[in-house]
């Protein structure tokens, strides 16, 4: 559970913009965490609008769909700017697989946080390399709030952050999920690690 009383806003008429960040390994429940704090949002009449990258085609076309299938309506976008043409008079954009987005996206959440909008992000944080994923580094710099969820290592049961892949693919985008990687803590995915 998350404690983040602050993070939590009122509505209020003169509303201040904020960047939320969910960061974390693959199995972490980051899509879960966004998905809770969207509801929360719409539960207290908020207008809330989803996007994410229509590269992320696992799933069905429209939905955030977390892998433990709770899913929300999302309106998959080609490019970041889309983002700010389809969200509109919305209060609260939450984005999903944001690692998925090039550079653009960091001036996209700026923006749209300067108008007032709470803005919460979600994507991996280091790529299978355990290297940081850009755009994510820059947007936990300008982010209010950075939450960094934690999976379980898949071979020691400690707390995992890193995402290893079983292939031997160097591609750095590669979907797929339970069968291409495991969640690792950093001494397993260290000792592992090709
Ligand atoms: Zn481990």
């Amino acid at each position: 559970m998350f404690f983040e009383p602050s993070i939590e806003r009122h509505k209020t008429p003169e509303r201040k913009g904020q960047i939320e960040v969910i960061c974390g390994s693959m199995f972490s429940g980051k899509t879960e965490e966004l998905i809770r704090r969207l509801n929360r949002a719409k539960i207290a009449r908020q207008k809330v609008e989803i996007f994410k990258p229509s590269v992320d085609k696992r799933y069905h076309e429209e939905d955030v769909v977390s892998h433990n299938e709770t899913s929300i309506r999302s309106t998959p976008v080609n490019f970041a700017d889309d983002i700010l043409l389809l969200s509109g008079d919305c209060d609260v954009v939450g984005i999903d697989e944001v690692q998925f987005f090039d550079e653009q996206i960091v001036s996209v959440a700026q923006k749209l946080a300067n108008k007032g909008k709470r803005v919460i992000l979600a994507g991996l944080d280091m790529d299978f390399e355990g290297m940081p994923f850009e755009p994510m580094p820059k947007l936990m710099a300008i982010a209010e709030y950075v939450t960094k969820v934690h999976a379980i290592c898949m071979k020691c049961g400690d707390l995992a952050a890193f995402s290893f892949r079983l292939s031997d693919s160097k591609q750095k985008v590669m979907l797929g999920e339970k069968d291409a990687y495991e969640a690792r803590c950093r001494k397993c995915f260290y000792e592992d690690k090709k």
